[in-house]
């Protein structure tokens, strides 16, 4: 099977723009002597994500998962919020944070997003909202979400941290929902270093999320609400701007790595990926996730992670640990195993292999023969 890689291939890379460029930005600020709250790079970055994903406000925020809290807390939320235990420990840490309790919910086997007949199972008389995650940029069931929430009540927030950009059926995934969530940490396609924001289309939300991302300061000597502080300095807009330029070049040049995956895994007894040829789905191009079915491929998902390690090759365990088993939970009825039966067989099934734009084709396919080979 040859050598290892001579250097770590790591899941994800991120984008880097030109040192010449970031230097002209980076003059511009100093000469503004601007460096926070709502610059000229803010502004720019907020019309550019706007226009991306094309919702009527966008709010940005210093990071994800403050821009969650905001999120729950401009809703005004109580009790309980159904959400699923597959996703990154930001989205029911956004739900402790407000002091509401995180109820959660089994995932679809296919999907891997809430499944929405056991969202109904869980619906109580506490019950304010859905908290939903487009995983690895595989749109939520939105329709049914949004049936299911109409009838009984509820908001509905999607953490969209995987999905900037994706479209489902030609419509940008920020128009689902109460709010959507995008991150743009470095890890993600889309980045600003740290970063994200808030896309709602209600304008009485405009003002209640300004307040709440800004220590709740309406003017001068005027403070109106508990606000935290989740606003992006300038620098990080101007990453935010300049990363821009570069996502669509770095799109075409992951849906060729994909291409490349796809046709040396797809024969593969036991690799299952989903197709992200799909019509209806304009893939957000964040990830690439296989999952491993012991049965047919013969080695289980932790055995071909080390057999990649010690090809140097960093695939990542996505989402593990599952949330519902973080210590925290412990008391959380909600969080019991036995509730969650298919998203505790599915974190130990998945693996985020390396896709970014800057990885050669031999090296895709070398990933793909050590799987292959792997294969009992
Ligand atoms: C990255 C991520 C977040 C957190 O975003 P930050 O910008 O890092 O705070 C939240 N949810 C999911 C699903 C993520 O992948």
């Amino acid at each position: 099977m040859g050598k290892p890689f001579k250097n770590v291939i790591y899941y994800t890379k991120p984008l880097l723009p030109d040192l010449n460029l970031l230097d002209k930005g980076l003059r511009e600020i100093y000469s503004k002597a601007w460096l926070t709250n709502m610059g000229n790079q803010h502004k720019r970055l907020e019309k550019l994500v706007q226009r991306r994903l094309k919702s009527k406000y966008i709010s940005l925020f210093n990071n994800g998962m403050t821009a969650l809290m905001v999120a729950i807390k401009a809703l005004d939320l109580r009790g309980e919020i159904i959400t699923t235990p597959f996703t990154f420990p930001a989205t029911p840490n956004a739900i402790l944070w407000n002091n509401l309790e995180p109820v959660f919910c089994d995932i679809d086997k296919d999907s891997l997003n809430i499944n929405p007949v056991e969202i109904e199972k869980r619906i109580t008389k506490k019950t304010s909202a859905i908290l939903a995650v487009h995983v690895f940029g595989n749109p939520c069931n939105v329709n049914e979400i949004e049936q299911i929430a109409k009838k009984h009540k509820l908001k509905v927030i999607y953490d969209a941290a995987h999905a900037y950009g994706l479209k489902y059926k030609n419509k940008s995934i920020a128009n689902f929902g109460d709010i959507s969530m995008f991150s743009f940490h470095a890890t993600k396609l889309f980045h600003s270093l740290e970063g994200g924001c808030l896309a709602f289309n209600e304008k009485k939300l405009s003002r209640k999320v300004y307040l709440y991302k800004n220590f709740g300061i309406a003017g001068e000597e005027e403070v109106l609400l508990p606000g935290l502080n989740g606003k992006l300095n300038e620098v990080n807009c101007l990453f935010g701007i300049l990363v821009d330029k570069m996502i669509q070049d770095e799109k075409k040049a992951r849906k060729r790595i994909y291409k490349i995956y796809k046709e040396n895994l797809k024969d593969i007894d036991g690799i299952f990926f989903y197709d992200k040829d799909n019509p209806n789905i304009q893939d957000s191009y964040q990830y690439f996730v296989i999952r491993i079915n012991q049965k047919l491929y013969g080695k289980n998902r932790d055995q071909l992670f080390k057999k990649l390690r010690a090809y140097n090759v960093f695939a990542r365990k996505y989402f593990s640990p599952l949330c519902s088993n973080l210590p925290y939970f412990k008391s959380n009825l909600s969080a019991k195993k036995k509730n969650l039966k298919i998203a505790n067989q599915i974190v130990n099934e998945t693996l985020a292999l390396p896709f970014y734009g800057s990885l050669k084709d031999w090296e895709v396919l070398k990933i793909c023969k050590i799987i292959k080979n792997f294969k009992k």
